[in-house]
């Protein structure tokens, strides 16, 4: 590649920088060399949770501090991070998967660095949301992630709100809640087409597709475990049409 800048000159770490580090969702050999090097190069490292995290760097040997950094302590965290990265150190935050911020830890000590001037740099890679995209077989141009919907109060009208939404629709769901998110998809969005996409990058991999009740009965006819995204057909105008005629 003729004028290429060499990689490893430009996955150096710089000092006083905030590392967003992206890890697998299941399948180790997803990580990126950047972010092993990354991982390698910086002073410590903020895990969402230290001991999960530290399976992933031996695996990799990689010895590192490791320092907790979760949705509970992030308050009382934060201006200790800050102040070690004002006097020039080099933090990597990662989470348990995937892109830290993403449902995931990482928002209030990225947008706290930024207020004090602290670089933030992005060490790309996976997030569950666009590998169940890109394999749900629905639109991939326009589409809106709304994260996990809330278990109770506020559902009905997170649901009745995105029901007019013509962009496809990214959920993260639990095992535990899954039957009964695919049980409201249909009923405050009426028939769409869905794609589950379940354990992705792991050994149990797979992706059903077909309306909401078709997926949960096949999802019924096995234990419901592991980790999913729900992939929803955004509104079109031939539904509309018909919720209109059916209304009128
Ligand atoms: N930060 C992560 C990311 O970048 O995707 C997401 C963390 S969130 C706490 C965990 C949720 O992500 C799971 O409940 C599931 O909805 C989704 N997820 C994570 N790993 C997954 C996988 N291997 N297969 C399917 N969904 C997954």
């Amino acid at each position: 590649m003729a004028g290429a800048a060499n990689p490893t000159e430009l996955s150096k770490t710089t000092p006083g920088t905030l590392y967003v580090i992206s890890t697998p969702i299941g399948n180790l050999d997803d990580i990126t060399l950047r972010a092993l090097h990354t991982l390698k190069e910086v002073d410590f490292i903020a895990a969402e949770d230290t001991r999960h995290s530290q399976k992933l760097l031996r695996h990799f040997q990689i010895q590192k501090p490791l320092f907790s950094y979760h949705e509970h302590n992030k308050e009382q965290k934060t201006p200790g991070l800050i102040r070690q990265l004002l006097d020039g150190k080099c933090v990597g935050l990662i989470s348990d998967a995937g892109t830290p911020s993403i449902s995931d830890p990482g928002f209030y000590l990225i947008r706290e660095a930024l207020h004090r001037d602290v670089p933030v740099v992005a060490v790309p890679g996976v997030t569950a949301l666009i590998p169940a995209l890109v394999v749900s077989g629905l639109p991939v141009h326009r589409f809106a992630f709304e994260g996990f919907p809330p278990a109770k109060k506020g559902r009905k009208t997170f649901f009745e709100n995105l029901a007019g939404e013509s962009r496809t629709l990214i959920f993260y769901e639990s095992p535990y809640r899954v039957l009964k998110t695919l049980a409201d998809i249909q009923h405050y969005f009426g028939d769409r087409q869905v794609a589950v996409a379940r354990e992705l990058t792991k050994k149990f991999e797979e992706i059903l597709r077909g309306t909401a009740p078709e997926v949960a009965a096949q999802l019924e006819q096995r234990a419901i475990k592991g980790e999913f995204v729900i992939v929803v057909e955004g509104v079109n105008k031939k539904m509309l049409k018909e919720k209109a005629s059916d209304e009128g």
